[in-house]
């Protein structure tokens, strides 16, 4: 067993159950592991640790503290970081958890304030992916975790990712292949009604109001939801560093790029499409040939990662149809744009 004191060398690993034991042994007593969830990776640690949870700040260089997510292994577990509002918020619970939907709700007092950033509310998911669920559980705590990139960079989608971005700051990274969602959650403020998005993510607004009927999509102002956040700090979140430049859903056509560029269609396109655009653009990427928002979503990130390392001098994204997945693409796509 590696101790943290003795070796500040990050170890991959697979996940074996002795190294999920690992891994919620290393939380329990203080560390930070980075795991897969379906959404992206996070980078965890004891969410009642106000410590350990400072040092996942300090691992991610992130200038401000922004309120992180509580993970828990159950519904059951929920009770211990906060308090569940009403009857739209289990139901939610009961009809999409586990899964990419994180729930704002009054916090209990035992959650330090650099979870919450002394909001007196706190942010609960129960994700589906197996790896984070086993060490949540195997940590025995609740384990607060947001995503395991160093701050406003593009977001985590596979273990290689975290361990070029964070690989000497951490202790553990638990390898679970790619992310099947690849965006993150959709947080959802249920202290008001209706409930407000306050974030688009992986689970479709359609799919919230199935369960508990009409809820609130009007963009949410960024630092009402961040308490400590200067305005604007956070416009450029998930960037990568190279330009990226935005055009309207199937108007690559629009782009006018410069240098050597890449396009990065949302889909559908066919082989001949591609070509067309391959004209006007160094490379073109597809995410979706099909045109499947779940399936564009999953791979966003990492093309973002693979072109922003190609050396490009822009990106010239088009943006998703608002339907589905489509908010939560456009919103990372306009945080990794240049303003
Ligand atoms: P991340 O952990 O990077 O996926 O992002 C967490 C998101 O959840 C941020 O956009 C926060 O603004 C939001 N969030 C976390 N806790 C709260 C809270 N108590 N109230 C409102 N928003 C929250
Ligand atoms: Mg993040």
């Amino acid at each position: 067993m590696v101790e943290r004191t003795q070796a500040p060398i990050m170890e991959l690993l697979e996940p074996t159950d002795e190294n999920l034991r690992r891994a919620g042994a290393c939380i329990a007593r203080g560390g930070l592991v980075a795991f897969p969830t379906e959404t992206v990776y996070g980078l965890g640690a004891d969410a009642f640790d106000a410590r350990a949870t400072a040092r996942i700040f300090e691992a991610k260089r992130r200038p401000s503290f922004d309120p992180l997510i509580v993970h828990v292994a159950s519904i059951g577990e929920v009770g211990r970081v906060a308090e569940i509002p009403g009857a739209k918020a289990r139901l939610l619970m009961e009809a999409l958890w586990p899964g990419p939907l994180t729930l704002v709700m009054p916090r209990r007092a035992e959650v330090p304030d650099i979870v919450t950033s002394g909001l007196d509310t706190v942010a609960v998911r129960l994700p589906a992916h197996p790896v984070a669920r086993a060490i949540i559980a195997y940590s025995g705590t609740a384990v607060a975790a947001p995503s395991a990139n160093p701050f406003g960079y593009l977001s985590p989608t596979t273990a290689a990712h975290v361990a070029k971005g964070l690989g000497d700051r951490i202790d553990f990274i638990v390898d679970g292949g790619p992310c099947a969602v690849g965006v993150e959650s959709t947080v959802l403020d249920m202290t008001v009604d209706p409930p407000h998005v306050l974030r688009p993510g992986g689970m479709p607004a359609e799919a919230i109001e199935a369960v508990i009927g009409p809820i609130d999509s009007s963009p949410a102002p960024e630092a009402a939801s961040v308490a400590a956040a200067s305005p604007g700090l956070l416009a450029s979140h998930y960037a990568p560093r190279t330009p990226l430049y935005l055009v309207g859903a199937g108007r690559i056509g629009q782009a006018k790029p410069r240098g050597r560029a890449a396009a990065l269609l949302i889909g559908p396109s066919t082989p001949e499409s591609l070509a067309a655009i391959q004209g006007i653009f160094d490379q073109a990427r597809c995410l979706s040939p099909a045109g499947d928002l779940v399936e564009a979503a999953a791979g966003l990130f990492a093309a973002l990662h693979e072109l922003d390392g190609a050396g490009f001098d822009q990106i010239w994204a088009e943006r998703a149809p608002g339907r589905g997945l489509g908010p939560a693409i456009n919103d990372r796509l306009q945080k990794a744009s240049k303003k």
